[in-house]
């Protein structure tokens, strides 16, 4: 897939709005990334989405709410999908300090 044929992709300046916002969230989140494994599970579940477009060879979410580079979204604990196909990361702090 080229150019996205389902979704309504947001205007460049929108893209910009939507990103810096992710990425201001991605800062009050302590810049906190995803294990691989999440990583690599959110990649699997974008690149078999009808809202990815990979023009350019740059893989972008389309959806009118988003906009964002998928490589970039995917890596970030804070991000999460907009039509509810992966969500945020919350790892369990409290459950890993009773592991011994
Ligand atoms: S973030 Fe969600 S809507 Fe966007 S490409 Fe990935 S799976 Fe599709």
């Amino acid at each position: 897939m080229t150019n996205c044929s389902v979704c309504n992709e947001p205007s460049l300046p929108k893209k910009i709005v939507n990103f810096t916002k992710a990425s201001v969230k991605h800062i009050f989140n302590g810049l906190e990334n995803v294990p691989t494994s999440i990583e690599e599970e959110r990649l699997f579940i974008c690149t078999h989405c009808p809202f990815r477009s990979d023009e350019d060879n740059k893989l972008i979410c389309t959806h009118k709410d988003c906009g964002c580079p998928i490589k970039q979204k995917i890596k970030w604990s804070s991000e999460e999908c907009p039509i509810g196909l992966w969500s945020k990361y919350i790892e369990d702090k409290d459950l890993d300090k009773n592991v011994t």
